[in-house]
């Protein structure tokens, strides 16, 4: 079985997980207990995107819910159970033009593996005003996934901020369980395709607003109960009364250290190269979670493609004869 080696200062291991969400995590577990040995980087933001998150209720296996912190300390306490090495730190160079992979940690640590699994996922685009960030971080009703949130504003009146195919996605998905759903578009059309956007116009409770930026997240300290905003063609502000404030304005995949050797597409998500499988275009490195999907972006579909990469990964060293 494949061991981890040090040699001088570089480092030789089987398997190096870069990325610590459900996707790296799940990898984790399932390399560790086929004796690969994984070594994970965690990365800038530990646990990933649902260490932003409140509550996760549709996560199989929760019936009562758990909050993203705490399902990430759950998920990382069962990968180190298995004995995977857990580090902090991220990888910031890498080398994947031979058959052992080379990365390099912040400190210059030097890595050799057989195989990777890219798990860095993506980070959601927030407008960046003081008052967003501010009930983002109390979890007072600033939200970037309506699947994940949308239920705690049931009955309840939101805004959400974007024109592009996801925002008229998720104002969709919230104007089934909202009251009223208030679409911010800051030009004076939308970039969805026709299709996403033409359901959005049609539907009964989604009042468009062209032209309008927000300037302000309005709230109590606590909780958010507004937004202030403006339309730009007269330079009209208003505030609009509202629990819940859902940011749709793109994702960014955390790829860009990868780039040079991993075919990426125009948005910098990870290509697979075989549909079906985890396989990126260099032999022995593989991608789960959100780094290579920009359509479901859900804990659970993570976690399945985590455990996909690993599996592939483990077929790829027997196949190598480890
Ligand atoms: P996009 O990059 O397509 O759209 C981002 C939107 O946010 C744009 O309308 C942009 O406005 C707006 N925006 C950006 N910054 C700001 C800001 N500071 N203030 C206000 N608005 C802002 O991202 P998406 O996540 O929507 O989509 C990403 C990709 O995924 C696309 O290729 C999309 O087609 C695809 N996708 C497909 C889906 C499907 O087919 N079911 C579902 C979801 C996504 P502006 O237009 O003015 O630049």
């Amino acid at each position: 079985m494949p061991k981890t080696i040090i040699m001088s200062q570089i480092e030789r291991i089987s398997c190096l997980i870069i990325g610590s969400g459900p996707a790296g995590y799940t990898a984790a577990i399932y390399a560790a207990r086929a004796d690969m040995k994984p070594v994970m980087y965690q990365g800038m933001q530990p646990g990933g995107q649902l260490t932003t998150t409140n509550e996760v209720e549709n996560f199989p296996g929760y019936p009562d819910g758990i909050t993203g912190p705490d399902m990430m300390l759950q998920l990382e306490a069962q990968a180190k159970r298995f004995e995977t090495d857990v580090r902090s730190g991220f990888i910031t160079k890498v080398d994947f033009s031979g058959s052992v992979h080379k990365c390099w940690t912040e400190d210059g640590h030097e890595i050799h593996a057989d195989t990777i699994i890219i798990s860095t996922g993506a980070s959601a685009k927030y407008l960046g005003l003081e008052s967003e960030q501010h009930y983002l971080k109390l979890g007072g009703g600033v939200s970037a996934c309506a699947v994940c949130d949308g239920f705690f504003y049931r009955n309840q009146e939101v805004v959400i901020v974007g024109a592009g195919d996801s925002a008229c996605e998720e104002a969709h998905y919230l104007s089934k369980l909202c009251t009223k759903v208030t679409m911010l578009v800051r030009r004076d059309e939308f970039r969805a395709s026709k299709i996403m956007a033409d359901r959005v116009k049609k539907t009964p409770n989604i009042e468009i607003r062209f032209n309008t930026e927000t300037l302000e997240v309005l709230g109590d300290g606590q909780l958010v109960t507004g937004v202030r905003a403006i339309d730009r063609s007269n330079n009209q502000e208003s505030e609009i009364a509202c629990t819940g404030f859902f940011v749709a304005i793109g994702h960014q995949p955390n790829t860009a250290v990868f780039q040079d050797y991993i075919d990426l597409d125009e948005t910098g998500y990870i290509k697979y190269a075989q549909p079906g499988t985890s396989k990126t275009n260099v032999a022995g490195v593989f991608v789960a979670g959100d780094a290579a999907d920009k359509t479901y972006r859900q804990a659970i579909t993570a976690a399945g493609t985590g455990c996909m990469a690993a599996l592939d990964a483990e077929r790829y060293l027997a196949a190598k004869g480890h």
